[in-house]
Parts: C-alpha cells; structure tokens; sequence
C-alpha cells in the first residue's frame, strides 16, 4: 500500500519525525483558508502516487494568499506521468541549508534491511546511485539484531552530511527504523531530508509503502484503502475471479497455475520481451475462465500479442483447446494469440487447435519458442 506524502508525513509524525505543519484539501478557496492559518510562506504540494513532483510543477512556494490561489488551482487537476492531482497539501515552507536522502527497505539477496543515506538529496537516488554511488552510504541491519545507536552514527559519519546535522540525523534515522519495522513497511524515504540554516533536521517529503498482509494487525491502516491507485485492468480481472496483476509491458499472459503464470512471465522476460500482466486462470480453463481472461487482456489497449502457456493437469488437452476455441468465438480479440498446450493428452488438444491456427493463432511445441513468437509478434525483443 503506497501512501501519499502527507499520508507518509503523517506516519512519520505519529513516531516522532519532526516533518512541517499542513494540510490536505481538494479545493482551491480551503487551501487559501488552510495557507492564512499557517501563516506565509507555504509550499502547495500535489499528492499523487509518483515522485518527480516538483520537476513536473506540482510543488510551488506560496507568498502570499493570491499565489497560493494561483499554484492551488493551478495544481489541481495537473496531469503527473499519468496521475491527475485531486489533492493538494499545503505545507509551512521551510528554509533549506542543506537537502540529504534518507530510506529504508529489504535488501532481498542479503536477508537483511538496507538502510541508505547520501549528502546528496533532492535528486533521485537512482540518479545519485548511476552517478556518484560513493555519495550513498549503506548500511544493513539483521531484524534479529535492530539498528542500535551507535552503529547508526557511524553509518550518518560515514554519509559526510554537515557536522550540525548529525546528531539530529541519528534521532531522525532511529525513528525512521522504528516506523519501518513497527509499521509494517516494506519502504520509508525521506528526500530530501533537511538541515535547516537554524542546525534542525526535518523531514520535508515523504514516501512509505506499507506491507499490505500486515494491515490486520493495524486497523487504522484501513483509512489508506481509499487512495490506493486503481489498475482498472486489476479491478475488471479481480471481479471476474482471476488472479491477475498488471505489468507494463505488450505481451499479455494467460497460464494455469500460479507457478506456471510465474515463469511465462519470467521467460517473455528472458527472450527480451515484457509482459503486460500476470494472469493465472487457475487449474481448470474451460470456455468461460479462457473467455473472461481473454476480454480481460484484450481490453489493455497496450497488449500487442498474447501467450497462452497451459499444461493440462486434471484438465485435460481436449478440454483445454476446445474452451480457448469456443471463447475466442465469444470475445473478438485485437491481437494475434500464441498457445503452448502440453501435459495431459497435449496430442489430442493440439489436433484440436491445428485445423484453427492462421496468422492470428498460433501454436508452438515448447513454452520458450511460444515466448520467442510472441514477443516478435509484439514487436521484438525490446532489451
Ligand atoms: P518531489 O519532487 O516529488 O520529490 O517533491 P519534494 O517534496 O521532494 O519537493 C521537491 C523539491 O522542492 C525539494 O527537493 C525542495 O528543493 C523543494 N521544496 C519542497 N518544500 C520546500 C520548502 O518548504 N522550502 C523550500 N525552500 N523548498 C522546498
Ligand atoms: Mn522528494
């Protein structure tokens, strides 16, 4: 679950990060009101779940009531890589001497938290990371162990952030450690993380990811449902009981069986290619699962081929090709197919489906010349 910055800041607040005094509203003439009961200057701030913000003109400085009009309702309604601005945040700006970056996160490969802090905040990290990787400092932390203080000062001396600042980056990072791992999140970033010209360190943006199967154990994250991004192709698949999880790529990808819809997955990536989705139709594929799959894919209007990987286990071949038939017959389909049928009684499924196959249906023998075809139907590998 991906909060929005003033979710985040809230969050933060909630264990003792200092972050500005603000708040949230959709409505142009409540953001003035909200902006003359801080007090000038503000920062109006578009809450969208995508960084970059302030590139894209979504985080202004407010001087007075007719500017913070101004940003508010130029702000509103403003069209991030794809994220159109409902709600701004209005914040007390803050003087800046020096802008840090701050996260945590799970380093899978080591097992082990990551923490990762740079002198060089503002800018995105990935850039810093391509850059000047000697500017990040890492430390990793063993769950077992936690994050004791000491160690945690070596790790804001090794990052070389001004003197003045450390003491207040070790509070800070103390905290952020404990709201990652007491609240359940898979990420915490702060950046820029600021040193004011007055030797405070603040928290001036923020970006949690919380671990959504952990919400039972905090009802409170509940509030957070209501501003999740909607995937409309998650919503459509999801209603129809399929398991499906949107990707971003052109080939969309029909298999049975979670592990099997992993690895289609996973082998349209090797041959080069990018799947558009996850999509795992369960252990049966008969007409209505395959034809609801089928609409579901067909209707992501960035799908320029499908590969359908089944291997037929108590659903057998014969079955499995007459159900892809009999749907294609009731869904009309945009883009060419590619099928894989193999396991039980592949043979007689595959006799099925050959008097069928034309240049809008396609069969392969194995799941890796399926990906190889479909990926070229899709335009070609693409790395
Ligand atoms: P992002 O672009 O989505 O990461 O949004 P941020 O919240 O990080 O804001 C982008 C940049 O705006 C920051 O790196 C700061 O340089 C600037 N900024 C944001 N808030 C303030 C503020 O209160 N005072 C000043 N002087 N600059 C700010
Ligand atoms: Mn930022």
């Amino acid at each position: 679950m991906d909060l929005l910055e003033y979710q985040g800041k809230q969050f933060f607040a909630s264990y003792g990060i200092p972050v500005s005094d603000g708040q949230a509203t959709g409505d142009v003439d409540e953001a003035v009101a909200i902006a003359d009961r801080i007090g000038y200057p503000v920062v109006v701030k578009a809450q969208v779940h995508t960084g970059g913000r302030g590139k894209a003109g979504g985080v202004k400085l407010a001087n007075d009531a007719a500017e913070c009009r101004e940003h508010a309702s130029n702000i509103l309604g403003l069209d991030i890589k794809g994220h159109v601005v409902e709600t701004i945040w209005i914040e007390k700006a803050s003087d800046i001497a020096e802008e840090y970056y701050a996260s945590f996160t799970l380093d899978r490969s080591a097992k082990l938290h990551l923490g990762m802090l740079s002198a060089e905040g503002g800018v995105e990290i990935e850039t810093v990371a391509e850059e000047n990787p000697d500017a990040i400092a890492k430390i990793h932390i063993d769950p077992v162990d936690g994050l004791t203080e000491a160690a945690c000062r070596d790790w804001v001396l090794a990052a070389n952030l001004d003197p003045e600042a450390t003491d207040g980056a070790v509070d800070i990072l103390m905290k952020l450690y404990t709201a990652y791992t007491d609240g359940d999140a898979d990420l915490v970033e702060i950046n820029p993380l600021i040193l004011k010209p007055t030797g405070e360190v603040h928290a001036l943006d923020a970006k949690v990811s919380l671990d959504g199967s952990a919400i039972y154990e905090h009802p409170d994250y509940e509030q957070y449902e209501a501003t999740q991004p909607r995937d409309e192709r998650e919503e459509a698949a999801h209603d129809k009981g399929l398991q499906y999880v949107g990707l971003e790529g052109s080939v969309g990808v029909i298999a049975n069986g979670a592990g099997l819809a992993m690895s289609t997955v996973d082998v349209v990536n090797q041959v080069g290619g990018k799947p558009a989705n996850f999509l795992d139709i369960g252990g049966g594929a008969n007409a209505d699962v395959m034809a609801g799959a089928l609409e579901v894919i067909n209707n992501d209007p960035a799908v320029k081929a499908i590969f359908i990987n089944i291997f037929g286990g108590i659903t057998r071949g014969e079955e499995v090709a007459n159900g892809i038939l009999e749907a294609m017959q009731r869904v009309t389909i945009d883009s060419p197919i590619v099928i894989r049928l193999d396991g039980t009684n592949a043979d007689e499924g595959r006799e099925i489906l050959r008097p069928n196959l034309n240049d809008r249906l396609m069969m392969e023998e194995t799941m890796l010349d399926a990906a190889r075809k479909a990926v070229e139907l899709a335009g070609g590998p693409t790395s």
